[in-house]
């Protein structure tokens, strides 16, 4: 193509190539159910994604692209590049499985998806003007990779960001809740429950306490507030005063202003239960996800480029519960989207053995190469059209009232 970054590609030259990704997708198409596969049949959980992220490193550098392996210290992140200069365009890549239930959340498509779709513009657009990256970003689950990476600045200047996630039904645009994870411990004293209780200090009281006054704190939460935890410890003998609890707690809120509000009544709840109860108390604050900011313009995008391969999609209930997920702190950093592909009958929810059954399916597998494609048009439209990476700044700073991260 020999393109120099002056050249503005017309609205049928950008057509022309829509047309070659759609058909290099369904070139590779038995490959990606074959990577599909072979993640879901060796599921790895949260920073243990060792052989998964060594399957997508060594089919993205067969073809063609330079991987960085271990990135930002995180030995199962990876960044994979074709191209040079600007722009960027980053297509994410989710790897890690559930415990005991596998790919229960469908990590081994989004890969496939990513993979997929790097492979695909880059075989579409051998001499692109600019840069396509393909990011293996580790421990969705919990751990937050993307998080770390973000830290890291790996996704500042990308003129987009781009994933998808399979579920029960296709939408364009779902919000997430910012959410920081708790470990609580309480140190008490021991004593015989019965014969001296007055001699213990009970740590299990300090922990219910917590719960009692979360609870209370409930009914002046605003909409879409969740605090919910569960005890990991609560003593080991009905007939001993425990000295020793551990709970485990997510503080989520639809609002990143809201989430910190909501974070400090936490911890003042639990040092509170700790005065009341005289126990001692350890707070360990985790890892915090961002609110997702889906970006409405990169949204539009993919819409024309779904429906131009003749899938539907519906529009979220305004009810709907949601959850939370790293993307939300690199859509916080630059435009983003995070849509999701329906793959199998209303009602499956995720984190099921009946989802982790769907993610290997006939219908799953008949969507690795469409879900590639949808992705990898979505990127060309931000490659190949400068009006459209300027109308994602746009709608950027209108969302999120500030510049992208360059
Ligand atoms: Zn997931």
């Amino acid at each position: 193509m020999g393109l120099t970054r002056e050249d503005s590609l017309s609205d049928d030259q950008v057509t022309e190539i829509k047309e070659r990704i759609k058909r290099e997708a369904q070139r590779l198409h038995p490959r990606l159910i074959d990577i599909s596969h072979q993640l879901h049949d060796n599921p790895e959980i949260t920073f243990e994604e060792h052989k998964s992220a060594a399957l997508l490193t060594n089919e993205l550098e067969e073809q063609g692209f330079d991987v960085e392996r271990g990135v930002a210290g995180l030995d199962t992140a990876f960044i994979a590049t074709y191209g040079s200069g600007e722009p960027v365009v980053g297509i994410l890549a989710e790897y890690d499985a559930l415990p005991k239930i596998g790919h229960a959340c469908g990590h081994n498509l989004i890969a496939t998806w990513a993979v997929g779709a790097g492979i695909a513009l880059r075989r579409a657009l051998p001499d692109v003007q600019g840069t396509i990256k393909v990011f293996g970003t580790p421990a969705e689950e919990g751990g937050g990779g993307k998080v770390t990476m973000a830290e890291a600045g790996l996704f500042d200047g990308l003129a987009a960001a781009i994933m998808m996630h399979p579920r029960d039904t296709t939408y364009l645009d779902r919000g997430s809740l910012a959410v920081t994870p708790y470990e609580i411990e309480f140190f008490g004293k021991p004593a015989h429950a019965a014969a001296a209780p007055e001699k213990g200090v009970n740590a299990l009281d300090a922990l219910l306490q917590v719960f009692f006054s979360v609870n209370q704190l409930r009914q002046a939460f605003r909409p879409h507030t969740r605090i919910h935890g569960v005890i990991l410890q609560g003593g080991d003998a009905a007939n001993v005063i425990p000295d020793y609890t551990a709970g485990s707690f997510l503080v989520r809120a639809n609002d990143q202003a809201y989430l910190e509000e909501l974070n400090r009544r936490f911890v003042d709840i639990v040092n509170a239960a700790a005065l009341a109860t005289g126990c001692k108390v350890k707070v360990t604050e985790g890892i915090s996800y961002q609110q997702r900011v889906c970006n409405t313009g990169l949204v539009d995008l993919f819409r024309e480029n779904l429906t131009s391969l003749g899938l539907d999609y519906e529009v979220p209930p305004a009810d709907a519960g949601v959850g939370s997920s790293d993307i939300g702190n690199v859509s916080q950093l630059v435009p983003t989207i995070h849509p999701y592909l329906q793959i199998c009958e209303k009602g499956i929810g995720g984190h099921t053995l009946e989802f982790a059954e769907a993610a290997r399916s006939e219908r799953a597998d008949e969507l690795t190469a469409t879900g590639a494609a949808v992705l990898a048009l979505t990127a060309a439209d931000v490659l190949l059209r400068p009006e459209a990476r300027e109308h994602l700044r746009e709608t950027f700073k209108q969302q999120l009232g500030r510049e992208p991260k360059g």
